[in-house]
């Protein structure tokens, strides 16, 4: 098991012992970051480990490794040797372990620290990327043997995380932290014992302390939702890939299925540049499942060697499985959206109904592709006009541009429209897509975007008297369908109890520092 470190970078020992003492059943050990006290506050760190009851890290981090600490390194050195001075013979009293940087050479404090059985953490920092040799570099850190070796790095993409991951597998024995900073690495904290990392650090993120570190998951997000001290080699993986992946419900709605059915299963967001590497990743993590979103629906198809009808005639995938040491690919959005859009209109199918559909990436082609099974006619207006083409020949429906032309041929398809562009979601442009259509208040409205609740576009078919759902009830659906391929079981009906209607909920946003 990885342990949980809660990183202390308050001004004050008193607010960090105030932070640790509201979070500190979920962390194992802490981290004061002494070069985020006050200059006052740093002549009182030798009590601290007394103070907080729980194994400590002493670390004084420098401005140039991401840190606060400006002062000089005699000025860091003499602040680190205070920190171990006057150790006792009782462990608890003494700093646990201490961060000192690779290049930071002084034998005396290694010596005091050994001395007293406080541990050294040899770290290595790396803010505007990654090291071309991770195996090397760790190799040149192991001095003594008896440290563990922290290499922090910026990922700028899903290859930099690969080769990170491929470095971890060496030196299985080597007790070892190796982080990847930022977005990309965010699941390099979570599975931190698939990363073979001794722990991972995390913040309070609820508090307003800034965040140790870029990519930092909080304290308690991680050890209820994310289960992670259950989390072992031998834990399944399973995921959502998408970019920028900040809004999605389907890390809480996996997660916690898992713990309610005590599962050995785990489900991490997994930000992605490229399909192709996030595959190879996948293939290395022993991911068994992903669940796909936005932008990668279509650009996946290409790595499976399999994938189902829906996935056939949507022309886009949003579902996953390893089987057989394969990748294959099906469509849960395709049901999801008709299921979620029947019971809205309250109909078997959509036989004489004329449908807009707004975009042509890869939900619009999900939509598209059952408003025709179930008999609807079809409008498809896309930003780019080509790709609305694309989407509207395969169905023989019509197209155009969201422009003057195709917002008065919205009219003429009017009784339902879909919205199924990422505008007005939460991370994206806070827009209409079509704010120059004149809603007469007749139109059944969906958007399939659920974060926020009501995008501009739905608050204006509101306004304007319309009926409207959002996209949370197809998401739900939509992932009931995922759990049961990726499990095998249906979801327990007292789950579904315990979600309310409108998708409003914290658990919407995937929280990082
Ligand atoms: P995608 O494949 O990347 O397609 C994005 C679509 O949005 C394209 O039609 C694109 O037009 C359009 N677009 C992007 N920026 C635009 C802008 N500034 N102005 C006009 N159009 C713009 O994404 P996707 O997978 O289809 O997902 C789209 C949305 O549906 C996302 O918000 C996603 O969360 C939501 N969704 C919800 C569910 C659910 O279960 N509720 C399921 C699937 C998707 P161009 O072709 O011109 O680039």
């Amino acid at each position: 098991m990885a342990k949980i470190c809660l990183c202390l970078t308050a001004k004050t020992i008193e607010r960090n012992l105030e932070i640790l003492n509201k979070y500190r059943k979920y962390a194992d050990i802490a981290e004061l970051r002494v070069d985020c006290l006050d200059a006052d506050e740093r002549f009182l760190i030798r009590r601290f480990p007394e103070l907080a009851k729980i194994p400590v890290i002493l670390t004084i981090r420098r401005d140039v490794d991401g840190g606060h600490f400006t002062g000089g390194e005699g000025a860091r050195v003499n602040l680190l040797a205070r920190g171990l001075a006057f150790a006792e013979a009782d462990s608890r009293m003494n700093f646990a372990y201490v961060d000192i940087e690779d290049d930071l050479e002084v034998p005396s404090l290694e010596e005091a620290a050994r001395t007293f059985g406080t541990k050294i953490i040899r770290s290595f920092h790396k803010l505007d990327g990654i090291i071309d040799d991770i195996p090397a570099k760790i190799k040149s850190m192991q001095r003594s043997g008896d440290e563990i070796i922290k290499i922090a790095v910026s990922a700028k993409s899903t290859a930099d995380v690969l080769k990170v991951f491929q470095a971890s597998k060496l030196y299985p024995k080597q007790e070892k932290i190796l982080i990847c900073m930022g977005l990309y690495g965010i699941y390099s904290r979570i599975l931190a014992k698939k990363f073979g990392s001794y722990l991972t650090y995390t913040s309070a993120l609820s508090e307003i302390e800034t965040p140790a570190a870029s990519g930092q998951l909080d304290v308690q997000e991680l050890a209820e939702l994310y289960r992670f001290k259950k989390i072992t080699k031998k834990t399944k993986v399973f995921g959502i890939t998408g970019f920028p992946l900040k809004a999605t419900i389907s890390p809480w709605f996996f997660n916690t299925l898992f713990g309610l059915e005590n599962a050995d299963a785990v489900y991490a967001p997994f930000p992605a540049d490229s399909t192709a590497n996030m595959l190879a990743l996948a293939e290395e993590l022993d991911v068994q499942g992903l669940s796909v979103t936005v932008p990668h629906k279509e650009t996946i198809i290409k790595g499976l060697s399999e994938y189902s009808l829906a996935v056939r005639s949507a022309g886009a995938c949003n579902t996953v499985l390893r089987r057989e040491g394969l990748w294959v690919g099906g469509n849960t959005d395709c049901a999801g959206f008709s299921d979620s859009l029947l019971t809205f209109i309250n109909k078997k199918n959509l036989k004489h109904l004329k449908v807009t559909i707004i975009g042509a990436g890869g939900a619009a082609r999900a939509v598209a592709s059952e408003v025709f099974r179930l008999g609807g006619k079809a409008l498809v207006l896309n930003r780019t006009i080509q790709k609305a083409k694309d989407v509207a020949s395969l169905y023989n429906f019509h197209w155009a541009g969201i422009d003057e032309h195709g917002i008065k041929l919205m009219a003429k398809y009017s009784e339902i429209i879909i919205q199924t562009t990422s505008v007005g979601m939460d991370g994206y442009e806070a827009a209409n897509p079509v704010e120059r259509y004149n809603f007469s208040g007749k139109e059944a409205v969906m958007d399939l975007i659920y974060t926020p609740a009501e995008t501009p576009f739905l608050k204006q078919a509101a306004a304007a008297g319309c009926r409207t759902l959002n996209g949370y009830d197809m998401v739900i659906r939509q992932a009931c369908l995922q759990y049961f391929h990726f499990t095998g079981r249906e979801v327990p009906k007292q789950f579904l109890e315990r979600l309310n209607e409108t998708g409003e909920n914290s658990w919407n946003k995937i929280r990082m520092g």
